[in-house]
C-alpha cells in the first residue's frame, strides 16, 4: 500500500468521525465523547493532509501557523467565560470564512502564473464562490464579533434606503463575478482578472458589514449561526477548488448543520430568518431600559426576602426551575444544584424547565448545569415541562424573562407574540430571581411580575440563591 492509496482511507475515517461527533453533539450525554471524536478524525484530516500535497517546502510555515492557531484556539476556549461564548464562535468561524477567502485568491493568484491569465470556468466559479461567500462571512463574523464584544454599538444600525444599498452591493458582486467568469469562458479578460478579484473581494468583505449591521446585537446568536453555515459552504467551495473531498464533506457538514441551527432559533424564537435578518426587532430598546413597577390596572409587584422564599419551598411538593441568562450572567449554576439537592433531600420533587432559547446561544442552559452536575434526566424540554406547571407547588424562575412572558401567548402587540413560552404562570405559586425590574433581551416588560402568584426576590441569582440555601439550612 502506498501513501497515496492510504490518503484517501484517513480522509474517508475523518468525514465518518465528522458524522460521529455531529451525532454526539445532539446530546448532552454524548457531546464531549463526540467533540473528541470528531477533534480525533481532524488531527488524522491534518496529518493526512501533509503527505497528500507536495508540502516540504512550507512545513516550517505551516507547522508554525499550527503552533499559533493551536495555542491562541486553545487558551481562548479555556479562557472564555460561558457569556461570552457567542462572540468567540463568531472569532472561530470568521477566521474559518477568510481562510476560505484566501485559498481562493491564492488559487486564483497560481493559476494565473501557470496559464498566464486562462482561467478555467468550473474552478473558477467554485473559487469564486469560496472567495465571496468566506469575505462575506470573515467581515460579517468581524462585525457580530464587535457587536457582541461592545466595541461597536450592538444596536441595529439602521438608515433611509439601507436594504437599496446592501442589494446594490450584492448586484455590483455579482455583475462583476460575471465579468470575470465570461472572461474565462471566452478565454481573453477585457479587464485584468485579478483586478477584477480585488474588486470582488472588497465588494463582498463591504457586504457582509452591511449585512450585520442592521441587525441587533443579541440577535447576533441567529445570525452567528447564518454565518457558521455561510463558512461551511465557503469552505465546500474551496475542497473543490483544492479538488480535496473532505473538505467537500466538512464544509457540506457545517453548512448543513448551521442552516439547520438558524432554522431551530429562528423558529424558537417565533421569527422568520428574513424578520431577524430585516426586522427592526434588535432596534428595540434592549437592558437597560427602566420598566413599570407597577401595572395600569393598579396590580402591583409583591416583593420577598430570601426567608419567605425558603418557606414557600420548603413547603412545596413539585418545584419546577427555569433558568434563563441571568443565571449564566451570576454563574449561579452551583448554587442552584445545591438548593436543588437540599430540596432533594426533603423528598421534594425538583425538575428544571429548559426553554430551546433560555440564555444567548442553543444548549446554553444545558452546558452551564451539565457543569454543576445536574442531572440531565431532571432537565426538561419546554414541550415535556409545560403540562406539568399546573401541578406544579412552585416555579422557581432564575434570571428568566423573556421566555416566561405571558403575553408571547395573550398580547398580539408584542414584539414576542406567538413566541412559545414556559406555562409559568400556571404554577401554583412563582418565585422570580432577577436584580431589578429592566427587561430582558427583547426589551419588553413582564406581566407575569404583575400576577398575583408571583413574588419577586431582588437580588443577583447566585447571591440570592445562595441566602436561600443558607435559610433553608438553617430551618432543619
Ligand atoms: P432574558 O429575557 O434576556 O432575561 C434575562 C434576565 O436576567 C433579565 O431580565 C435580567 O434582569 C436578569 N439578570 C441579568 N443578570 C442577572 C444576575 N446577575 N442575577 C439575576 N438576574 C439577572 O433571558 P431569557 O429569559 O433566558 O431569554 C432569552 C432571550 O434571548 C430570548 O428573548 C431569546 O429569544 C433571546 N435569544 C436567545 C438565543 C439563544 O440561542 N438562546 C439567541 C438569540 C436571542 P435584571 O437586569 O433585572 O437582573
Amino acid at each position: 500500500m502506498t501513501v497515496e492509496t492510504l490518503i484517501p482511507v484517513a480522509y474517508l475515517i475523518a468525514a465518518v468521525t465528522f458524522i460521529l461527533g455531529l451525532k454526539g453533539l445532539s446530546s448532552p450525554t454524548t457531546a464531549v465523547q463526540g467533540n473528541r471524536i470528531a477533534a480525533a478524525g481532524m488531527l488524522i484530516a491534518v496529518i493526512a493532509t501533509f503527505f497528500a500535497f507536495d508540502v516540504k517546502g512550507g512545513v516550517p510555515v505551516i507547522l508554525a501557523g499550527i503552533a499559533v492557531g493551536g495555542v491562541a484556539g486553545f487558551a481562548g476556549a479555556r479562557m472564555v467565560k460561558m457569556t461570552a461564548m457567542p462572540q468567540m464562535v463568531a472569532l472561530f468561524n470568521g477566521a474559518g470564512g477568510g481562510a476560505a477567502a484566501l485559498v481562493a485568491i491564492l488559487e486564483f493568484a497560481r493559476h494565473e502564473e501557470l496559464d498566464a491569465g486562462v482561467l478555467e470556468v468550473g474552478a473558477s466559479l467554485a473559487t469564486l464562490l469560496a472567495l465571496i461567500i468566506g469575505a462575506v462571512s470573515f467581515s460579517g463574523s468581524a462585525v457580530a464579533f464587535g457587536k457582541l464584544q461592545g466595541l461597536i454599538t450592538p444596536k441595529a444600525f439602521r438608515y433611509a434606503g439601507q436594504q437599496l444599498v446592501t442589494g446594490g452591493i450584492a448586484a455590483a458582486t455579482a455583475l462583476l463575478s460575471l465579468v470575470l467568469l465570461a472572461g474565462a469562458v471566452a478565454g481573453s479578460f477585457a479587464i485584468e482578472p485579478m483586478f477584477l478579484i480585488t474588486l470582488i473581494t472588497l465588494l463582498a468583505l463591504v457586504f457582509g458589514v452591511a449585512l450585520v449591521m442592521p441587525i441587533g446585537g443579541a440577535d447576533m446568536p441567529v445570525v452567528i449561526s447564518l454565518l457558521n453555515a455561510y463558512t461551511g459552504l465557503a469552505v465546500a467551495a474551496a475542497g473543490f477548488t483544492l479538488n480535496n473531498q473532505l473538505l467537500v464533506v466538512a464544509g457540506t457538514l457545517v453548512g448543513a448543520s448551521g442552516t439547520i441551527l438558524t432554522r431551530l432559533m429562528s423558529k424558537a424564537m417565533n421569527r422568520s430568518l428574513g424578520n431577524v435578518l430585516f426586522g427592526a426587532f434588535g432596534a428595540a430598546p434592549a437592558a437597560g431600559a427602566e420598566a413599570a413597577t407597577a401595572g395600569d390596572d393598579g396590580r402591583s409587584i409583591r416583593s420577598i426576602g430570601p426567608e419567605d422564599a425558603a418557606i414557600l419551598l420548603s413547603y412545596a411538593q413539585n418545584v419546577i426551575v427555569v433558568p434563563g441568562y441571568g443565571l449564566a450572567v451570576a454563574q449561579a449554576q452551583h448554587s442552584v444544584r445545591e438548593l436543588a439537592d437540599l430540596l432533594e433531600s426533603r423528598g421534594i420533587n425538583v425538575k428544571y424547565a429548559i426553554h430551546p432559547v433560555a440564555g444567548r446561544m442553543p444548549g446554553h442552559m444545558n452546558v452551564l448545569l451539565a457543569e454543576a452536575n445536574v442531572p440531565y434526566d431532571k432537565l426538561f424540554d419546554m414541550d415535556q415541562i409545560n403540562p406539568e406547571f399546573q401541578r406544579a407547588d412552585v416555579a422557581l424562575v432564575i434570571g428568566a424573562n423573556d421566555v416566561t412572558n405571558p403575553a408571547a401567548r395573550s398580547n398580539p402587540g408584542s414584539p414576542i407574540y406567538g413566541m412559545p413560552i414556559l406555562d409559568v404562570d400556571k404554577a401554583q405559586n412563582i418565585i422570580v430571581i432577577k436584580r431589578s425590574m429592566k427587561p430582558g433581551f427583547a426589551g419588553i416588560d413582564n406581566d407575569l411580575y404583575l400576577d398575583p402568584k408571583t413574588a419577586m426576590l431582588f437580588g443577583d441569582a447566585k447571591d440570592a440563591v445562595g441566602k436561600v440555601v443558607q435559610e433553608l439550612k438553617k430551618a432543619t
